[in-house]
């Protein structure tokens, strides 16, 4: 069976044929190096192949030695939060939703975690970082500027999935290159239309999922960058004054996020090496996974909830870069007298103005 006769021009898509050096299409008069052909249908039919996501599964780790049973179980009897924490740890208010305070449980069944990163930034620091924050916001309830309030926040240590994999990927792209030029009677116009063929692996480490269901996304991803490069190996220790959210979106749970991010990221590098060409279309891509790892880790964030007319406001501060997350409410009254004393001063700019005016 001669292949060489199954390839199609790609310009007009009339059968090629081989000419003794090249490849020929009668029909548009194209002449295409063999070569090049079988590159390219090599490309087109990885490109065309079925996306594959392999992980590796997540292996989950108990506690084990009695130094790490230092540890309890709480929960929230109003939000239903499920909380690891020190044994010795007084009362606190739930981190989550701020309304009632978390009650002490039994410590079965939690994992350990693989990995976390540390507090860097303390109380005292994200206190001032978050004081720091509501001078911008305009007529801010008193309620926030409450120091006795805003020290009630608490460090938590929020569970993040983390997703390691090389990507391969190839992508086939439609695109053009126009040029312009003229001469003293004409201005011309070339269009060349290329196919471009990308393929390459791109290594992902650290990609993070947020694991925790009452942690709201939208927070979770503003709160973000970390830098995971402080992260270390888990050891209870870390916990130490703190508390630690368990995870209640299972590692198979959050694969499908953790594949969009790969696909998403691996497609915009491969974009990137495409900016010579102009109308440049994608036009098929297919990824496939290797070496994809998961695992557990605990990224901190101090939580601060603070209630202002039966609405309560929740507020994030990342706890490795001091970076505050949250929405302030409007006090009306305050605002009211604002304008009433900006009115005021007007009125009596105005009576001044009609002062001068009639005299
Ligand atoms: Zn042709
Ligand atoms: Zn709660």
């Amino acid at each position: 069976m001669d292949t060489i006769n199954t390839y199609k021009c790609p310009c007009c898509g009339a059968p090629l044929v081989f000419s003794g050096t090249e490849l020929h299409c009668d029909s548009c008069d194209n002449t295409f190096p063999v070569e090049t052909m079988q590159q390219m249908s090599e490309g087109m039919d990885q490109a065309s192949r079925e996306s594959k996501y392999d992980w590796e599964n997540y292996q989950p780790r108990s506690y084990e030695n009695s130094n790490e049973i230092n540890l309890a179980n709480y929960s929230c009897p109003s939000c239903g939060a499920e909380i690891t924490g020190d044994d010795t740890l007084g009362s606190t208010v739930c981190p989550y939703c701020g309304q009632s305070t978390i009650v002490k449980g039994q410590f079965e069944g939690t994992l350990k975690p693989d990995y976390i990163i540390p507090f860097k930034v303390d109380k005292k620091t994200a206190m001032a970082a978050f004081e720091a924050d509501f001078k911008n916001a305009p007529f801010l309830p008193d309620e926030f500027k409450s120091k006795k309030k805003i020290e009630e926040m608490a460090g938590v240590y929020v569970p993040f999935w983390m997703f390691d994999c090389d990507c391969d990927a190839y992508i086939t792209y439609n695109a053009e290159k126009v040029t312009h030029w003229s001469d003293s009677n004409y201005n011309y116009t070339k269009t060349d239309y290329f196919k471009l063929l990308r393929a390459g692996t791109v290594g992902f480490s650290n990609i993070p999922v947020d694991g925790s269901q009452k942690a709201d996304d939208a927070y979770m991803e503003a709160v973000e960058p970390y830098n995971y490069e402080d992260a270390v190996d888990f050891n209870s220790a870390y916990l130490s004054g703190y508390l630690a959210d368990k995870y209640d979106v299972s590692a198979e749970e959050s694969i499908e996020r953790a594949n969009e991010r790969v696909k998403n990221s691996t497609i915009s590098v491969f974009n990137d090496t495409t900016d010579m060409f102009q109308m440049v279309t994608p036009e098929q891509s297919s990824v496939s996974f290797s070496n994809g790892k998961i695992r557990y880790s605990l990224l901190p964030v101090w939580m601060l909830n603070i209630k202002y007319l039966d609405k309560m406001y929740q507020f994030a501060i990342n706890g490795q870069t001091g970076k505050v997350v949250g929405n302030y409410p409007v006090d009306e009254g305050k605002k009211k007298k604002f304008f009433w004393k900006v009115a005021g001063i007007a009125y009596a700019a105005a009576a001044v103005v009609a002062y001068f005016l009639l005299h």
